[in-house]
């Protein structure tokens, strides 16, 4: 069989469709994800229903925001599924999750993203972080490495400093290519990321950290002196307590929202 032919659907490349085969994995990602019906289960891409299955043997109802047409279709009829689905045929990157809440519960939102839109997706669910119990998402292992890395190492970036503010991370389960069909090119990783109740190091307006991580991190090799010239000037780094002469990648999560928080003050 052509193995970009899975259960009779053509593995589209531009949706980033790798579906998941190996029920050994899958059955590590089900239990990590804990369904149940005291939240509002929320799948992104649910393609032929790998864990979909699994997870609605658990649970009585699940949402699935799925951008192919043809595989959304194929859940609204499917004989076991359909009935526990609320089908939304979306682009989750354009996803306004906050619609999807019930009464006295939070969500959990889990799936095996594609990864061609993972990173544009982590930053726009992170906008609903306040909503959300946990995360579980199938991701490129090298993405999972720059959602968990710390100051000082090379995955260290922008994603780091925004997935760490939001949320604790926890990286659960490397995969290999044969898990899947049509095999990725790159190794995978599951990560779960925990949502803080209340963010350790609060900045005062989330557009300036997300400002001043993309202009630092935009220009990774110069020293924040030149890359935030345009924000601060070498005597403000010093008085808030920063080198002028370190690196992007030196600064922590904190010392980016003493950055935030400056630039917010300049503001007002
Ligand atoms: N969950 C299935 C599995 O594990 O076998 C499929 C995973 S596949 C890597 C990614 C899924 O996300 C596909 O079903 C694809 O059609 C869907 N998808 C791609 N882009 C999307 C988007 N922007 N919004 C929602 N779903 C998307």
């Amino acid at each position: 069989m052509n193995s970009k032919v899975h259960q009779g659907h053509k593995a589209r490349k531009r949706f980033g469709q790798n579906f998941l085969h190996d029920d050994y994995i899958i059955d590590q990602i089900v239990d990590a994800i804990h369904p149940s019906d005291d939240f509002t289960m929320v799948e992104i891409g649910p393609g032929l229903g790998a864990l979909t299955g699994p997870v609605c043997d658990r649970i009585s109802r699940l949402n699935v925001v799925e951008l192919d047409r043809d595989l959304a279709a194929r859940l609204a009829t499917h004989p076991f599924l359909k009935d526990k689905l609320n089908i939304h045929q979306a682009d989750a990157m354009k996803f306004d999750f906050a619609k999807l809440l019930e009464p006295g519960k939070k969500l959990k939102i889990f799936g095996n993203l594609p990864y061609n839109i993972s990173t544009q997706l982590m930053f726009h669910l992170f906008e609903f972080a306040a909503l959300v119990e946990d995360m579980h998402f199938m991701l490129q292992k090298e993405v999972v490495n720059r959602l968990a890395a710390g100051p000082g190492s090379k995955a260290y970036g922008r994603l780091s400093v925004m997935a760490q503010y939001y949320c604790q991370v926890v990286p659960v389960l490397e995969v290999g290519p044969e898990a899947f069909r049509p095999a990725p090119k790159v190794e995978s990783a599951v990560v779960k990321l925990l949502p803080y109740a209340a963010p350790p190091h609060p900045a005062h307006d989330i557009g300036c950290l997300s400002r001043v991580t993309a202009d630092a991190f935009g220009q990774r090799r110069k020293t924040i002196r030149n890359s935030l010239q345009h924000l601060f000037s070498a005597e403000q780094l010093s008085a808030l307590g920063l080198d002028p002469s370190a690196r992007p990648e030196q600064l922590s999560l904190a010392q980016y929202v003493i950055l935030a928080n400056a630039l917010a003050q300049q503001k007002e």
